[in-house]
């Protein structure tokens, strides 16, 4: 590479290191963690054309590659601490990393969170993110804790990623919401204050990275419980309630990207979970219940139950 790999590391990811024992430069780093905590620890891989688009500015790509890990953090209510970067990179290009690297650390400083370590290699644009965080021993917020009875809940709005893919895709003109929209695609915030101030409150939690429905599945499954679901209680943006029904509800319930947290919490847990979202600054939203019997039951706000068979993505075609 023109520059050099350790050239490259030294200038755009090494910082002064506050909380981590040892940073970059070493075999290792070193981590210290408190006594009484758990090291929860999550990977996320973002390949070019799949996860993110050529066209995404740099700063934005750096924000967005921590935000998919630190929103893994967040649904399982862990504090972050450090992260390490594997990245392959064509070709050195200097004004792709002082933009990709000035979005990955506005993030990192903003949580508190320190690139500790990495892997440089010259290769297809691929960007692998390891972030640590801790969490006191047993309060983790696991995907198998909902019970029959819980709330269903959401955080934020969904949807608006979606939309904005499909806008890019040309299967829909977004006219002048399409720079608006495109922030909550490229830029999502992850919620890790509001995962940290629902421990002892949520019974489960996940966040929303593949949609909406298939996401809470995976807590359905995992908890060995069903539940039914009011498509018109998923709250959503103003731009995206004023598209076509059928749209709005592929892109809240199935839409993806929009690393908001899906939770559960028992009924008497109301105002905890309340609190939780105000303190948090995060609109918290009920949308459904947890039921025994297995499955998922979509409904819309009269109760009438929504066909089974999602308009999937190709119906964006037609
Ligand atoms: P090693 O050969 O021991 O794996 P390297 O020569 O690959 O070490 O890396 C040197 C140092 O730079 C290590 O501390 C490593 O963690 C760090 N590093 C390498 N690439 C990155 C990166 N993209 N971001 C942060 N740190 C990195
Ligand atoms: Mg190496």
């Amino acid at each position: 590479m023109a520059l050099g790999e350790f050239e490259l590391i030294e200038r755009y990811f090494t910082r002064p290191t506050a909380r981590a024992v040892l940073g970059i430069g070493d075999d290792c780093a070193l981590l210290a963690i408190a006594p009484g905590q758990q090291l929860a620890t999550s990977t996320d891989l973002l390949v070019e054309g799949r996860h993110f688009l050529s066209t995404v500015a740099p700063e934005r790509l750096g924000h967005k590659a921590l935000a998919v890990n630190l929103s893994d953090l967040a649904a399982c209510g862990a504090r972050p601490l450090g992260f390490t970067l594997a990245l392959a990179l064509p070709a050195v290009d200097e004004a792709f990393l002082d933009g990709f690297s000035r979005g990955l650390f506005a993030l990192a400083e903003a949580h508190g969170c320190e690139l500790v370590g990495g892997d440089t290699t010259r290769g297809p644009l691929a960007i692998g993110i390891t972030v640590y965080g801790e969490v006191p021993a047993g309060a983790a917020l696991l995907r198998s804790g909902a019970r029959p009875g819980d709330t269903v809940w959401v955080s934020g709005r969904l949807g608006d990623a979606r939309l904005a893919l499909e806008g890019f895709r040309g299967h829909v003109s977004l006219g002048e919401d399409f720079e608006s929209l495109r922030v909550a695609m490229e830029e999502p915030q992850p919620r890790v204050a509001l995962g940290l101030a629902l421990r002892g409150v949520a019974s489960a939690a996940i966040d929303v990275s593949d949609g909406l429905l298939g996401d809470l599945g995976h807590v359905l499954r995992r908890s060995g419980v069903g539940a039914r679901i009011d498509a018109d209680a998923v709250p959503r943006s103003a731009r995206l309630a004023a598209r076509p029904l059928a749209w709005q509800r592929v892109c809240t319930l199935a839409g993806g990207d929009d690393y908001e947290l899906v939770f559960t919490a028992p009924p008497a847990a109301e105002d905890a979970v309340r609190r939780a979202g105000a303190a948090a600054g995060t609109a918290v939203t009920p949308i459904g219940r947890i039921e025994a019997e297995a499955g998922l039951r979509v409904v819309d706000a009269r109760g009438e139950p929504l066909a089974e068979d999602w308009p999937s993505f190709d119906h964006f075609k037609s």
